[in-house]
């Protein structure tokens, strides 16, 4: 058998994304060992009953020490103090990895608190479900899934190489570019429409009683699939709004102007404009099949 590609492994944040990732490296035996890290009992608990590590500790620090590979999993706003937490603990030569929806914050919130020596490099499995704790992982999450790592300038190759090889392992096709331009794409393919999914339920429960009772009753006309967004992780989603704000403001704005363009078309009756941009629309649907995505 060949040696797995990383000694310790140290999972900080056992949730959907790091139960699944700790799956997959029990799957295809990529670590010598793995450590996990969860914040409350009833995780660590959980964690231990699907038998998903080979030690769990509430303590990032205990869970880095000696570490060759460390990810975070947690939400956002827990990097920074996570970060400071684990340095001192880390090995020359570390690799300390994440898998945060958001990589400009990210590298803000992790970078400055790394001794020299260890290597960041950024990540973001592009895959989900709208379901969160160790329960709900599975190492097939990734299959067929794009990864984005984002490594700063004049990072460390060989690290890259090895963060590459796992997510690869993981079935996903990797993809690196600088995190401001992941954080722009992001916010037009997953982070907006996630806000509008939440502010269409939204707007739909604050309905008075009756027509509550109806929006669920047809709701198969289309608002399911927006309940199916809204109903992600709430801790997660804040994160990614306030960790991306920029970004998503931009292209909320855009968005904005679009929408007053179709307001506008429909008060007029322009029915050719809401038809031309109904079968762009179409167009983009069938590409998304094409490349498998769907
Ligand atoms: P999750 O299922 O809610 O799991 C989060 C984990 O982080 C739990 O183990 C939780 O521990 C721990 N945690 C939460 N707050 C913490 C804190 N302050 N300090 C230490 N640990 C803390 O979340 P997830 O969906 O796996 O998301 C994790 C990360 O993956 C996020 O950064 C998100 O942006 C990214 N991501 C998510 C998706 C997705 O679709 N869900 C996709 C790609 C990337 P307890 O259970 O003990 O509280």
């Amino acid at each position: 058998m060949s040696a797995p590609l990383f000694g310790r492994v140290a999972l900080i944040g056992v949730g959907l994304i790091g139960s699944s990732l700790a799956r997959v490296l029990q799957r295809d035996g990529l670590a010598g060992e793995i450590v996990a890290c969860a914040r409350s009992q009833a995780t660590r608990d959980a964690v231990a009953r699907l038998g998903l590590a080979d030690r769990i500790t509430a303590d990032p620090a205990e869970a880095a020490r000696d570490a060759d590979l460390v990810v975070l999993c947690t939400p956002l706003s827990a990097y920074a103090e996570i970060a400071r937490r684990i340095a001192p603990e880390l090995k020359p030569g570390a690799i300390v990895s994440d898998v945060g929806s958001v990589k400009g914050a990210a590298i803000r919130d992790i970078a400055p608190a790394l001794p020299a020596g260890v290597h960041l490099v950024p990540g973001h499995p592009v895959a989900g479900t709208e379901h969160s704790g160790p329960e709900a992982g599975f190492a097939e999450i990734f299959q067929d899934r794009w990864c984005i790592l984002t490594p700063l300038p004049g990072g460390d190759d060989a690290a890259l190489e090895r963060v590459s090889l796992l997510w690869q392992a993981a079935g996903m096709k990797v993809v690196t570019m600088d995190a401001e331009h992941h954080d722009m794409v992001l916010a037009i393919t997953s982070h907006l429409p996630h806000l509008i999914a939440y502010t269409i339920v939204g707007t739909a429960t604050d309905l008075e009683e009756t027509l509550k009772s109806e929006v669920i009753k047809f709701s198969a006309g289309g608002f399911r699939d927006f309940t199916r967004i809204a109903a992600s992780d709430p801790v997660m989603w804040r994160d990614v709004f306030l960790a991306n704000r920029e970004a998503v403001l931009e292209m909320l704005q855009r968005f904005t102007e679009d929408l007053t363009a179709l307001q506008r078309a429909i008060r007029w009756g322009e029915g050719d404009k809401l038809q031309e941009l109904f079968i762009r629309t179409r167009a983009i649907r069938r590409s998304i099949i094409e490349a498998k995505q769907a």
